[in-house]
């Protein structure tokens, strides 16, 4: 790998994947003069074949499309987004990664996106802003701690670092937090989970995008696909709003519309479609560097690396395709948030906003193949699926060029619904992110 010598370097987009390194002065000359920024993907014709057509550009499509590529050798590749990448969840979400699951499965699997986080940057040679900053999930009654304390045996027995803390630990990590006695929902204790952070999630799309293009995968955006081609129990391509594509592997990755993409192909989903908020306020000094979640208060907060603080709660009540705010959602927000951290009152919130969930019954993602022979499912991410998108990638990636899922998804196939093998992670789910 080439470096220049302040260590930036882009990647060409013809396909070749070698890198293009910058010298600081070259980048200085580009910022002040209207020389043209080499673009960081590139649009392509549209193929009327291709080997693999991954529907969704999110994480999940262009991080299987990224591993396809430079883990498989399997380049004849096209991610389709009927809008811009990155324009559903993968651009809406919170950007919380952590893997102090429930069950061995779910803290294995997203174990390993957190160590393919860890190496995001340097992999994709683009900074994915990946803090480390530790996450803490509040307990304010018994039957809170003691799933905690649960989780936490799973978590070490998988080799991950959590553990239950008590209230004055909560209070050193976050001096803000009230930790007293007398509030409505005191804190008896928390899960400490270390490892757990924040990234970029723009900039992690952004980095797949373009080491999927630098290795000639061809990214289409404004392509809507409209239909889905089965012939005798297989599937043959797609139709979209630029024509059809034949191609003998379709991916479904478009999180809450998958149930719309799968129907197209005749295979029924257990998966519902529901909105989820958040919120951001006015920046300001730093003061939060952790993590915070309160399930029983449907709540969580962190700060971003330019003051923000972030604001999140559990899903709207009802099953829905709308991505409005809500002023119940903002209410019901600020109220816990100065709940726990009552200086926070005269802060004041800049925006909000929503995206799609698509959640299952168990809160664990679907993954691998389906009945209808080439069509796979990479789908049931619900408000937790940013965090698994390297690991999905990498594992759909293995299993569309090996045919079968790796170990690490073995768990999560369709099947395990009728043959009653549920991967139960609400208890570390629901409000978690
Ligand atoms: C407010 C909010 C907060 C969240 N916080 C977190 C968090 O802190 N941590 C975490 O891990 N997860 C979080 N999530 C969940 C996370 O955002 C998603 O699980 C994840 O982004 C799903 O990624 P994806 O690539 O599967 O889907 P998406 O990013 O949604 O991409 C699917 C794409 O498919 C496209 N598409 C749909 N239909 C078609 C079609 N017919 N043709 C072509 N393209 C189509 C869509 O336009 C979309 O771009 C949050 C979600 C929200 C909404």
């Amino acid at each position: 790998m080439e470096r220049s010598t302040n260590g930036v370097h882009l990647r060409n987009g013809d396909g070749s994947g070698k890198l293009r390194g910058y010298s600081a002065w070259s980048l200085l000359q580009h910022g002040l003069t209207s020389s043209e920024w080499p673009r960081t993907w590139h649009d392509h014709d549209l193929r009327n074949s291709y080997d693999v057509v991954i529907i969704g550009g999110g994480v999940h499509g262009l991080a299987t499309a990224y591993y396809l590529a430079t883990n498989h050798g399997i380049r004849n590749v096209a991610v389709l987004e009927q809008a811009y990448i990155g324009s559903g969840g993968s651009g809406r979400n919170t950007a919380i990664l952590r893997s102090n699951y429930l069950t061995p499965e779910g803290v294995r699997f997203y174990d390993r996106s957190v160590k393919l986080y860890e190496h995001l940057a340097a992999d994709l040679n683009f900074n994915v802003m990946f803090s480390q900053r530790g996450h803490l999930t509040l307990a304010h009654n018994d039957s809170s701690l003691r799933t905690m304390r649960w989780r936490t045996e799973v978590n070490k027995l998988q080799g991950v670092d959590s553990d239950v803390i008590g209230p004055d630990k909560v209070k050193e990590l976050v001096p803000y937090m009230d930790t007293s006695p007398y509030t409505r929902y005191p804190i008896l204790g928390a899960l400490y989970h270390p490892p757990g952070g924040i990234v970029r999630h723009d900039a992690v799309v952004w980095g797949y995008a373009r080491g999927a293009d630098a290795h000639g995968v061809h990214i289409h955006q404004k392509t809507e696909v409209t239909g889905i081609d089965v012939e005798r129990g297989t599937v043959t391509g797609v139709r979209t709003n630029r024509g059809p594509i034949s191609a003998p592997v379709v991916v479904n990755a478009t999180a809450g519309w998958s149930t719309l993409i799968s129907d197209m192909a005749g295979v029924e989903m257990p998966v519902q479609t529901f909105p989820l908020q958040a919120a951001v306020t006015e920046p300001v000094k730093p003061f939060l560097d952790t993590v915070v979640v309160s399930g029983t208060l449907h709540v969580y907060v962190s700060q971003t690396d330019r003051g923000e603080l972030v604001f999140g709660a559990s899903v709207d009540p009802f099953a829905s395709y709308s991505i409005r705010g809500s002023l119940e959602f903002t209410e019901g927000v600020a109220g816990h948030v100065l709940e726990l951290m009552p200086p926070l009152s005269k802060m004041r919130l800049l925006r909000q906003w929503a995206g799609l969930c698509d959640m299952t019954p168990d809160y664990s993602p679907i993954m691998g193949p389906t009945d209808v022979e080439g069509f796979y499912v990479d789908v049931g991410w619900g408000t937790y699926g940013f965090k698994a998108g390297p690991v999905s990638g990498e594992a759909m990636a293995a299993c569309i060029a090996d045919g079968r899922p790796p170990e690490i998804i073995s768990a999560f196939g369709i099947d395990r619904f009728t043959e009653g093998r549920l991967v139960g992670e609400k208890g570390a789910a629901a409000v978690g992110h």
